[in-house]
């Protein structure tokens, strides 16, 4: 019987009835990691580890919700014994001495974690472009970008290899590869799950959460990865709920905001089309649809791509060539040891940004980038908290677009490419939960909805999503993978 496809729901109930063994199931996912190479979305895999665990696991009486779920970490939690490169040169020989929690979170609830996946360098892209170990490629056409930065993550799932992986999301990055893979992901409220032991982007934005085929699957995973953590000084000391005892709850009268800045005519029709048919289909399960304003958002990219370059800059000065990662063998002395080290460690892109948040911190251009930039996130923030008193979610397109050929946008502009994150920053900005989900196709690739919720309501977001994918099929369609095998 054939994993392949299957969701947590699902595998846990063929672990239960005997009808497949844990060492099985991880002989079978790791032989899919094999077959799907091309796909290019795992950077190293443990299968000596996964088929040890799988053996303890046969033999234990281990019954959490998602014991013996194969999973598939993004390669920027550190994983104790693993080499952890977050897509980088510059951590090509990084291995950590220990877990993240979200990793000894998962590890303590008996999942097993198969391997690490590609991404775009230290997540910084929304392709898996920049990858320092090559683009990783969309499972729905063949040298197609499946979105980024957790691309490799979307991929495994999407592909049907396992049917869960985390993310990180600073401005999209569960969301947006999420859609462009056909699958569900989710970032928590900021704080929600602990950063500890993730590689940092920008500290007040980075949020980890689970890719998975159902929103159903996301509130299982979320339930072990959420929580207070005391190593992490951002964490919310407030005891996670159990989202996966409301998700099937009845929806009861929800009411949900479309948001007037983006119902412009800049939206391709196809786009388009597909956000009212998703509209429709809420309606029909009961939901009001409500048109609210944001004003402040149109700022939101530019308020972006100011903060988190200055994040980045202070985040990765600790990359010096001294204490670990990449270490030039071309040095004369300490300068050109730095110099050289981080020249030769760090691609194109992540220059770019460490250029940028330099400048946008010095003394003169501090006021005018940086503390701007904070002053409009506050206008952001207060927006929503204005909308969320007359709406219980927000809905918008999670990207602008279906995926579009590997290489083929931002060569000459990157600007461009940060044009893709239109829908997703915002609740990055402002902290809030957000979940994309599949709602449609467009060429043949699929495309996502975006829900938005209030402060720490997860519950609520994964609700809507549970009772609209039990309504619709778009989560339970499948790429072919014929091209791959
Ligand atoms: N695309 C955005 C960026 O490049 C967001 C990336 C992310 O969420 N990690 O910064």
């Amino acid at each position: 019987m054939s994993i392949q496809f299957k969701t947590i729901t699902e595998i846990k109930k063929l672990l239960r009835e005997n009808k497949i063994s844990h060492v099985e199931l991880i002989q079978e996912t790791l032989d899919l990691i094999n077959q799907l190479s091309d796909l290019n979305c795992f950077i190293t895999t443990n299968d000596e580890y996964a088929l040890r665990k799988a053996k303890d696991l046969d033999l234990s009486k281990s019954n959490t919700s998602i014991s013996g779920i194969p999973i598939a970490h993004k390669d920027l939690f550190c994983t104790q014994g693993t080499l952890t490169t977050c897509g980088s040169k510059m951590l090509s020989n990084f291995t950590p001495p220990y877990d993240a929690t979200v990793v000894s979170n998962l590890e303590n609830a008996d999942v097993i974690n198969v391997g690490k996946t590609n991404m775009d360098e230290f997540a910084m892209g929304s392709t898996t472009e920049t990858s320092f170990y090559k683009p990783a490629h969309n499972p729905w056409k063949k040298d197609y970008i499946p979105g980024g930065s957790s691309g490799g993550s979307a991929i495994a799932v999407a592909a049907g290899i396992v049917p869960a992986a985390t993310g990180t999301d600073t401005g999209g990055s569960i969301r947006q590869p999420a859609a462009l893979c056909g699958v569900t992901g989710i970032k928590p409220t900021y704080g929600r799950v602990s950063r500890w032991g993730m590689v940092a982007f920008a500290s007040s934005l980075d949020q980890a959460g689970p890719i998975c085929r159902t929103a159903e699957d996301c509130a299982l995973i979320l339930d072990k990865m959420a929580g207070f953590d005391e190593k992490d000084t951002t964490s919310l000391d407030i005891k996670a709920p159990k989202f996966s005892s409301k998700v099937n709850a009845p929806l009861g009268k929800k009411t949900i905001g479309i948001v007037k800045e983006f119902m412009t005519d800049d939206v391709p029709k196809d786009v388009a089309t597909t956000f009212e048919n998703s509209i429709q289909t809420l309606e029909s399960i009961g939901c009001k649809i409500k048109t609210i304003s944001l004003p402040n958002i149109i700022y939101s990219v530019p308020t972006y791509y100011v903060i988190a370059p200055a994040e980045c800059s202070s985040n990765l000065s600790r990359y010096d060539g001294i204490k670990f990662g990449h270490r030039s063998k071309n040095a004369q002395d300490l300068e050109s040891l730095y110099i050289n080290s981080r020249t030769e460690g760090f691609g194109d892109e992540v220059k770019r940004r460490i250029l940028i948040g330099t400048y946008v911190l010095s003394s003169g251009y501090y006021d005018a980038y940086y503390k701007k930039a904070q002053q409009v996130r506050r206008l952001i923030k207060e927006d929503f908290e204005k909308a969320f008193k007359k709406v219980d979610l927000i809905m918008t397109p999670t990207s602008p677009s279906e995926a579009f050929k590997i290489g083929s946008k931002g060569q000459n502009d990157p600007t461009q490419l940060y044009l893709e994150d239109l829908y997703t920053i915002s609740s990055n900005l402002a902290g809030l939960p957000a979940l994309s989900m599949p709602h449609g196709e467009i060429n043949g690739l699929p495309i996502g909805l975006q829900l938005i919720g209030d402060y720490l309501d997860e519950e609520t977001i994964l609700n809507v999503a549970n009772i609209f994918q039990k309504n619709t099929d778009f989560h339970n369609k499948k790429p072919s993978l014929e091209e791959w095998l």
